[in-house]
C-alpha cells in the first residue's frame, strides 16, 4: 500500500507506475503537465492513418530480454530494420559508415577485406581521447570526419566536437561490411499500434490516475506521498539552486506532401547543409500504403523543452551536485531526472531493476 507521485507521463512514468501499482499495491497520481500521455515518445495518427512521431523518431531496440518481454506484456510489435542515410556532396549514402559508404563518397573499389587500410593511413593516433573529434579521427581520418560528423555533431549539439565528449558517438559504429542496419540489437521493432497505445496500456490499471495539463509545481504541496518519482529535469525540482544545466532542444517542422515517397529511407541526414539535421519520413515505419506522405524536418537548439543532456565533465559535475542532495521522498528516473543520454530501453531497464 502506499500513495505515490510520478512526474512525467512518458516512458519512465508509466513503468515505475505499473510497478508501484502492481508490486506495491500503491495508489499512484501521475502529474503529467502536457495535454497527452507518452511524454517524448508520443505518437498519432495523421490523416492518412500514418502513425507520426512527435518528437523525433524513435526506434525501439535492445538487448535485454527482461525489457523486451515486460514490454511485450503491453504490446504486439512490428518488425523494424532502422535504415539512415546521410547526404554528403549531393549523394544518399549509408550512415554507420559501411563499404558502401567509403566507395561511394570516395569513388572507389575498396573491399571489406582491404577499406581498414584506407582508414589505416589516415586516422589519427591522439594521445587520449578526450572528444568526438578525437574519437571520429582516431577510427577514420580528418576527411572522413569532417565530411559525416564534425558539422551534424555541431548542429546537433550546438558546440564544437573538441569539447563534446567520447560518449555521444559511441553508439555508431564504423563497418568494413555491407550491412546498413542503424542498430544490430538483439530485439528491434516498433509497437503495433504506436507509443502512446503502448504507454496507454501500461498505465491502463485501476490504481494509476493520470492528471493532464497539471503542473507539478501546482499539487507539490497539496499532496504528501509516500514517494515521488520524477522524471523531469533535476535541476528544475530542485529550483535551480546550484545553476541551470545545460540541455539541448529539438523542434519540428511537418510537412503533409501528395506524394507516394519522399526520400529512399526513414531518416536521411543532412550533416553539410541546411540549417535541420535530418528529415524522418514516417510511411517507412509501418510500410503503410497510402498516397500520400508526412515528413518531418528536425531543428535542434538551446532554450525550448529539455530533450538531450548535454553530457560534458562540467555539467556532469553540476548534475553530481544535485542528485547528492539529500533527499529521501524523491527519486528521479527517466533521461532528464538522470542528466543522461539514454535510449527507450535503457530508461526501462533502470526502472525495473530499481528497488522500490
Ligand atoms: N552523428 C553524426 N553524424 C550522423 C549521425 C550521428 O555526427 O550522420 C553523431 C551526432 O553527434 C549525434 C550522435 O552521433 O548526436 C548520435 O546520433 P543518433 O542518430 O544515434 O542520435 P539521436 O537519434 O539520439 O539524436
Amino acid at each position: 500500500m502506499g500513495n505515490y507521485v510520478v512526474v512525467g507521463a512518458g516512458i519512465a512514468g508509466a513503468v515505475i507506475a505499473r510497478r508501484l501499482a502492481e508490486e506495491k499495491n500503491g495508489r499512484v497520481w501521475i502529474v503529467e503537465k502536457r495535454s497527452h500521455i507518452g511524454g517524448y515518445c508520443y505518437d498519432e495518427r495523421s490523416e492518412d492513418g500514418i502513425l507520426i512521431h512527435r518528437y523525433g523518431p524513435h526506434i525501439f531496440r535492445t538487448d535485454s530480454a527482461k525489457v523486451w518481454s515486460f514490454l511485450s506484456c503491453f504490446t504486439q510489435w512490428h518488425d523494424y530494420q532502422h535504415k539512415v542515410l546521410t547526404n554528403v556532396n549531393g549523394m544518399n549514402l549509408p550512415m554507420p559508415i559501411n563499404l558502401d559508404t567509403v566507395n561511394g563518397y570516395l569513388g572507389s573499389h575498396y573491399t571489406s577485406e582491404n577499406v581498414m587500410e584506407y582508414f589505416e593511413r589516415r586516422r589519427t593516433h591522439p594521445e587520449q581521447i578526450r572528444s568526438v573529434k578525437d574519437v571520429v579521427e582516431s577510427q577514420i581520418g580528418p576527411e572522413f570526419y569532417h565530411a559525416f560528423f564534425e558539422k551534424y555533431t555541431e548542429k546537433q549539439w550546438g558546440m564544437p566536437c573538441d569539447a563534446l565528449p567520447p560518449e555521444i558517438v559511441a553508439r555508431i559504429p564504423i563497418r568494413t561490411n555491407r550491412d546498413d542496419r542503424y542498430f544490430t540489437h538483439r530485439y528491434q521493432a516498433l509497437p503495433k499500434d504506436g507509443y502512446t497505445r503502448m504507454i496507454a496500456n501500461i498505465l491502463s490499471h485501476p490504481d494509476i490516475h493520470v492528471l493532464l495539463n497539471t503542473d507539478y509545481e501546482a499539487v507539490r504541496r497539496a499532496v504528501s506521498p509516500d514517494h515521488t518519482y520524477y522524471s523531469g529535469p533535476i535541476d528544475e525540482y530542485y529550483d535551480y539552486r546550484y545553476g541551470k544545466l545545460p540541455y539541448r532542444s529539438v523542434s519540428f517542422q511537418f510537412e503533409t506532401l501528395p506524394i507516394n515517397r519522399y526520400q529512399p529511407a526513414a531518416v536521411v541526414n543532412y550533416p553539410n547543409n541546411y540549417d535541420y539535421t535530418r528529415i524522418t519520413e514516417f510511411k517507412h515505419f509501418y510500410g503503410r500504403m497510402v498516397s500520400g506522405t508526412v515528413i518531418a524536418k528536425e531543428f535542434s537548439h538551446a532554450g525550448g523543452d529539455p530533450a538531450y543532456p548535454i553530457p560534458t565533465k562540467e555539467n556532469l559535475a553540476l548534475y553530481e551536485k544535485y542528485a547528492a542532495i539529500p533527499n529521501s521522498s524523491v527519486t528521479f528516473i527517466g533521461r532528464l531526472g538522470a542528466y543522461s543520454y539514454y535510449s527507450m530501453d535503457q530508461i526501462v531497464e533502470k526502472i525495473l531493476d530499481m528497488e522500490i
